[in-house]
């Protein structure tokens, strides 16, 4: 068993199984029974089952909300606004996911037809993050189910709770027994699931155990991966930005979340024309947001999840601070007791700094001032990490000659911080390998097969 306790007081909420070796391998087996009759269960009535599902999930949102919340320390408000949105990216996967399903005839040449089928892949492991559970879960439990796949779904141990109760529902929704697995557990228990022979791994989580993981696996599958990982994203402000509907999306941006999004805004280059007023204007705007209990209906920082996550948000500010940062906001941890923690804002920073490095996950946000756009893009695409960039200004052709240079998975005009199930979404070198949503993203829980028909 281990603790799940509320990251904003540390009261002990419960307690949840650990999975061991032997309780995954039997998952193991139960899935590899239950997945090919899953496989035949005609694709109208799966996605009946899936939309039963998100009923559930819908009527169940103030519960759903207010575990999440409890368990993360999410606020209330953006507790209940995942918990919506992800019904609304069910219902996305519900309409569009059918067709890409179909047989395809490709061509006819030569008295032979060529088509295109697609099986599922059979039983997958999803290894999922803690964040935005219900959204990072469900972009790839959903689709794969739709799909045909058996799903060992491990949830991470900070929003344990929550992936029980994604699990009863399932239930309830009358999905067959063990076609959809919750498998509770710490690292170990992830590692167990990584040595399994399986058919194909979707991981979310940090960079370091998305490696781990990948070599796990390899030495065991030759099977597909999907590989979602953090992000150190760039934003940058041109000289002719609208600075008072810039720096509003982009606190935003930085600090949604308490800045627990892969996608959060972590660096932030501004032209220097604007550099002093926008800096101005970012602080304004940062102390408008409410520090309070996550249950309090106004509250937009809530608590950090991992209080561990804490040392490294401090050890950032404190190594930018040494090398010549200034502090503009002054936050960090407010009670002795729990994970409340106020926003930094720092500038003068420059691209020595861990702080404009690596990942922060956390309210602190580096900014930097440029000359030019070269220099912007430059210092945007330094990155081990290339999962989003965005790009602030009033000419679009003007930015289009730097979104087209920008080496991420995706870019942004005018805005940050967003995920459409229209668009793949997938990171490049260190942040990750894949993509979910869009149609890439159902596809990659299928098989494809190649027909080729003499008539
Ligand atoms: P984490 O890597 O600590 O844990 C993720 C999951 O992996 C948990 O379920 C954990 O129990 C499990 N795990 C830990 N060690 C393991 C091992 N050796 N083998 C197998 N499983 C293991 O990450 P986290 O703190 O839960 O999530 C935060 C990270 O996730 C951030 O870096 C964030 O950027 C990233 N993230 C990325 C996306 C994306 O779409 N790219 C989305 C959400 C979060």
């Amino acid at each position: 068993m281990f603790v799940v306790k509320n990251p904003y007081n540390h009261e002990i909420i419960s307690e949840v199984p650990t999975f061991n070796a032997d309780q995954v391998e039997s998952s193991v087996k139960t899935a590899k029974k239950a997945q090919p009759a899953w496989q035949q269960v005609k694709p109208f009535e799966r996605f009946e089952i899936v939309e039963k599902f998100n009923k559930i999930l819908s009527a169940n949102e103030e519960e759903c909300a207010e575990l999440l919340c409890k368990e993360t320390g999410k606020a209330i408000s953006q507790a209940r606004g995942e918990v919506k949105a992800t019904t609304s990216r069910i219902n996305w996967f519900l309409n569009y996911s059918q067709d890409l399903m179909d047989t395809k005839t490709v061509h006819i040449g030569a008295g032979v037809e060529e088509k295109i089928s697609y099986d599922p892949l059979g039983v997958i492991a999803n290894i999922s993050a803690w964040n935005f559970p219900y959204f990072v879960g469900s972009n790839v439990f959903i689709p794969a189910l739709l799909t045909g796949n058996a799903v060992l779904y491990k949830p991470s141990e900070f929003s344990a709770l929550t992936g029980l109760k994604i699990a009863q529902m399932w239930q309830e929704a009358d999905l067959p027994e063990g076609v959809f697995q919750c498998i509770t557990g710490l690292g170990a228990t992830g590692q167990y699931l990584t040595s399994s022979s399986l058919d194909g791994m979707f991981f979310t989580g940090s960079v370091p155990t998305g490696y781990k993981i990948y070599e796990q696996w390899a030495q065991k599958n030759m099977a597909p991966v999907g590989m979602e990982l953090g992000g150190k994203d760039p934003a940058y402000i041109m000289e002719d930005s609208d600075l008072q509907k810039v720096i509003p999306t982009l606190v935003d941006g930085a600090f949604y979340n308490c800045g627990q999004s892969c996608c959060s805004v972590e660096r932030i280059y501004i032209h220097e024309s604007l550099y002093e007023k926008a800096l101005n204007l970012f602080i304004e705007e940062s102390k408008k947001l409410k520090i309070s209990n996550p249950t309090d209906p106004d509250c937009y920082f809530g608590a950090i999840t991992r209080a561990q996550q804490i040392d490294v948000l401090e050890d950032q500010v404190r190594e930018a601070k040494e090398l010549g940062a200034d502090i503009l906001l002054e936050g960090g941890k407010i009670h002795e007791t729990g994970n409340s923690f106020a926003p930094y804002v720092l500038a003068n920073c420059h691209s020595e700094m861990k702080i404009m490095k690596e990942e922060s996950f956390g309210p602190v946000i580096g900014i930097q001032k440029v000359k030019n756009d070269n220099e912007a893009l430059k210092l945007m695409n330094d990155s081990r990490y290339g999962l989003t960039a965005s790009v602030f200004g009033d000419n679009l052709e003007e930015g289009k000659k730097i979104l087209k240079k920008l080496d991420f998975g995706t870019v942004y005009w005018n805005c940050c911080d967003r995920v459409s199930p229209y668009l793949p979404w997938s990171g490049r070198r260190d942040s990750g390998i894949g993509a979910t949503l869009s149609h890439l993203g159902v596809q990659a829980f299928t098989k494809s097969k190649a027909w080729q028909i003499r008539h």
